[in-house]
């Protein structure tokens, strides 16, 4: 562990705090402006399963963009490599996550990557099933599984205000139809992924997908291969390019550790070989990370020494 006890977490976490102020909490899906802003919590989960927490664990918040990796993660496993690349790229990108316009002069109209709204719709768009309901299902399932928690469930006040409100993410969708990016229903679609983006968890649920990733995919508890080793490191690897939005070349320089974030202010990272961290802090940067987030992150990294470069 880095810390050695709660109360030392717990010190960064006030530390952290004092940034808060200095962001916003996202509005532009109703349901997450109730947030609070001030809140502030984080879990680590050791590989060797420990774990220590600090601030307001108690909350829950919703996954986001955090959960575009883990979709990626389920479509690599659905159909390899070469059929998902065929529709995302590798690359990436300044642009804000949701922006629309490289779509129409990047090569083939692929999305630059899978951790842009663009990509993560057409990276959705692969999961396996016959209805959107199974697709869901399959899905809830393996995050069920990452957390090693039955009871994750969906936030359907969330679900539905993304849904109602996703006139870009339709536009991104109906963009890429027209190239054959996107195939079938674009409001089915758009169902499904306001779903994924609104599954709900506590920092240490996050945390302990984070030790998943940290084991090259193994499940520190059972030592079950969830993910296959070489999709983990793809998966990592998107976290360290683009995890962060279009921040994450700073984040990288500062902070050093694979990384995924999203608009409820929730950030999974993860130190390899060693832990999971789970973060929320509703208050966001003008990138859309957690501010407070990211400053504790930066601190955990400073201290302790966790950069992998
Ligand atoms: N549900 C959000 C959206 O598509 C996810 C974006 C994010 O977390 N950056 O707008």
């Amino acid at each position: 562990m880095p810390c050695k006890t709660n109360e030392e977490l717990a010190e960064l976490v006030e530390e952290a705090k004092k940034v808060t102020s200095e962001g916003k909490v996202a509005d532009y899906i109703p349901e997450l402006g109730k947030a609070e802003a001030d809140d502030l919590s984080v879990a680590i989960y050791h590989v060797e399963n420990s774990c220590m927490s600090a601030g307001d664990i108690e909350k829950t918040f919703t996954l986001q963009s955090i959960s575009k990796v883990l979709t990626l993660a389920l479509v690599l496993m659905d159909h390899g490599e070469p059929f998902v690349f065929s529709k995302v790229g590798m690359e990436p990108t300044g642009d804000p996550f949701n922006s629309i316009v490289k779509l129409e002069t990047h090569e083939k109209q692929r999305p630059l990557n899978p951790m842009i709204n663009a990509g993560a719709l057409a990276v959705t768009n692969m999961i396996k099933g016959s209805t959107k309901e199974e697709k869901l299902l399959r899905y809830i399932d393996f995050i069920r599984k990452l957390t090693f928690n039955k009871k994750i469930n969906i936030c359907k006040n969330v679900a539905a205000s993304e849904f109602e409100t996703a006139w870009l993410n339709r536009s991104l969708c109906y963009f890429m139809k027209k190239d054959g990016i996107i195939e079938g229903d674009v409001e089915d679609l758009i169902d499904l992924y306001s779903n994924q983006c609104a599954i709900e968890m506590h920092s240490l649920d996050l945390a302990k997908i984070g030790a998943v990733f940290a084991l090259d995919g193994k499940h520190p508890e059972t030592e079950q291969q969830l993910i296959p080793k070489d999709i983990a490191r793809i998966c990592k690897t998107f976290m360290v390019t683009c995890g962060m939005y279009n921040a994450s070349g700073e984040f990288a320089i500062k902070v050093g550790i694979p990384a995924k974030s999203g608009v409820s202010g929730g950030i999974m990272g993860i130190v390899p070989y060693q832990f999971g961290i789970g973060i929320f802090g509703p208050s966001l940067d003008e990138k859309g990370n957690s501010i407070a987030g990211i400053k504790l992150l930066h601190l955990l990294s400073e201290k302790y020494e966790l950069s992998i470069f």
